[in-house]
């Protein structure tokens, strides 16, 4: 009832002309994505001094979430999972970055632009990119105002664009200095493509005391098993040392650019007049596995586990956070610091029932040998891969999977299976819901036209 009295209070407010109040809430929501950027690769998480000075300084004033996980272990599902509270294999976004949401999935943006909270997206990997299409808004686009994908870099080694985080941090500063009403509550979007691959942007940062690994051979594929993926490749090095140093180059560069933003959000008055949330789309093989610098191939902790820091307007509430986070709890989050969700929906809200009880990831197609889900609820994961097989996982005393444990827990087991199967009970299948294939909703060869490589576009591989 408080939670409907504030909403239509928030409504006159808006109808009033605009922002915050004296004593309301502030409903600004910045979110910042971070491609393949691994947790351990942060200071907050572990990594030593020097990695992400930036986020070692916003971790101070901020809340810091050690058990994160992402929905899947590629861009547009795992982002897509965030931004609609459904699972890849609900939403049908589950073959790499070619399955596209379709327009009737509503995504948070819509909720929160429907709220009257004005919208803008600065994304810089290529498979964000938005294109006309005969049926209107589809992806990632729906619901935002202001969606800026100019993107002018080039990949090292293949023709996709991409813009570096410096000129994404420009683009958002200059939109928030051009707004009409710099009060008016607003959600701002930016996804960086670092540290994605290949590893060029920033000097390589070596660590003292590194563990020598045998040189690896150069791949001719991107696929990355027990080999450098042909994307990643930097003038021909095989040292996997090599790689990891300039990935640690990448996230300090990143960092940096985070740095600015948070200087230029604080400089405006943004900051305290926002919640800012900081995370990533997917982490990152560094070698576990056998696999090299790579990301998609697996539901893998490493390329799951997300970092998660969420500073709260004035920074009020600090410290760190064990509770189990996903996507789900996350999109609950940003809505509701907006106020479109009651505050108790918020995993910022103090003794609120806030957390995910069960987190899932998908990925590929249903049906197939590539299909796997895995879930967990903090402690233990169930995995099902597409040939039938099923693994359990200790996360407590086996972070990184080594042994399956089904034999000796099989009631631990049950409980999670008999878990799954009521989160699917309960999940509102919508059969309108169709992912689109790329190839359907774009007209590729117009675009190649209109001088536009096909691979440029985004849609080149996984
Ligand atoms: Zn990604």
């Amino acid at each position: 009832m408080d939670w409907l009295l504030g909403c239509a209070l928030g409504a006159l407010a808006l109808s009033c002309g605009g922002g915050p109040r004296d004593g309301e809430p502030s409903r600004s929501v910045v979110l910042v994505t971070c491609d393949t950027l691994r947790r351990d690769a942060l200071e907050p998480y572990g990594a030593p001094a020097g990695c992400s000075p930036s986020l070692a300084r916003l971790a101070e004033e901020a809340l810091v979430f050690e058990d994160a996980w992402s929905g899947a272990s590629s861009t547009l599902p795992a982002l897509s999972s965030l931004f609609t509270r459904r699972t890849p294999d609900e939403l049908g976004v589950t073959a790499g970055n070619r399955l596209l949401l379709g327009p009737e999935v509503v995504t948070l943006t819509e909720r929160l632009s429907e709220a009257g909270i004005e919208t803008a997206a600065f994304v810089s990997n290529a498979v964000l990119r938005r294109f006309p299409t005969p049926i209107g808004e589809v992806a990632l686009a729906q619901g935002f105002e202001h969606y800026d994908d100019r993107m002018a870099a080039k990949e090292r080694n293949r023709r996709l664009l991409e813009r570096n985080a410096p000129d994404t941090v420009r683009a958002a500063l200059d939109w928030l200095d051009a707004r009409e009403d710099p009060l008016r509550p607003s959600f701002l979007w930016l996804h960086f493509i670092e540290p994605h691959g290949p590893y060029t942007s920033g000097e390589p940062l070596e660590l003292e005391g590194e563990e020598p690994t045998a040189e690896l051979p150069l791949g001719t594929t991107d696929r990355g098993l027990g080999e450098i993926p042909r994307y990643q490749d930097l003038g021909g090095e095989r040292d996997p040392a090599a790689y990891r140093a300039a990935y640690r180059g990448e996230v300090r560069y990143l960092d940096a650019a985070i740095g600015d933003l948070l200087e230029g959000l604080r400089t405006r008055g943004h900051l305290d007049r926002s919640t800012f949330v900081l995370s990533a789309d997917h982490g990152e093989s560094l070698g576990e596995r056998d696999w090299w610098f790579t990301h998609g191939q697996s539901l893998a902790p490493e390329l799951v586990r997300v970092p998660l820091i969420v500073r709260v307007p004035g920074a009020t509430i600090r410290g760190r956070r064990a509770g189990l986070v996903g996507p789900f709890a996350l999109h609950d989050t940003l809505l509701s610091s907006a106020g479109v969700l009651p505050p108790e929906r918020s995993v910022t809200t103090p003794g609120a029932e806030h957390w995910d009880p069960l987190v899932v990831q998908q990925r590929g197609r249903p049906g197939t040998a590539t299909h796997e889900t895995a879930v967990t609820d903090g402690r233990f994961r169930l995995t099902w891969d597409g040939a039938g097989g099923e693994r359990l996982t200790d996360l407590w005393s086996d972070p990184a999977e080594e042994r399956d444990l089904r034999s000796q827990r099989p009631g631990v087991a049950d409980r999670l299976r008999e878990r799954f199967r009521g989160f699917g009970e309960q999940r509102r299948v919508l059969p309108e819901v169709r992912a689109l294939h790329v190839n359907d909703v774009f007209d590729l060869r117009a675009a190649a036209q209109h001088g536009r490589e096909l691979e440029a576009l985004g849609y080149g591989g996984d």
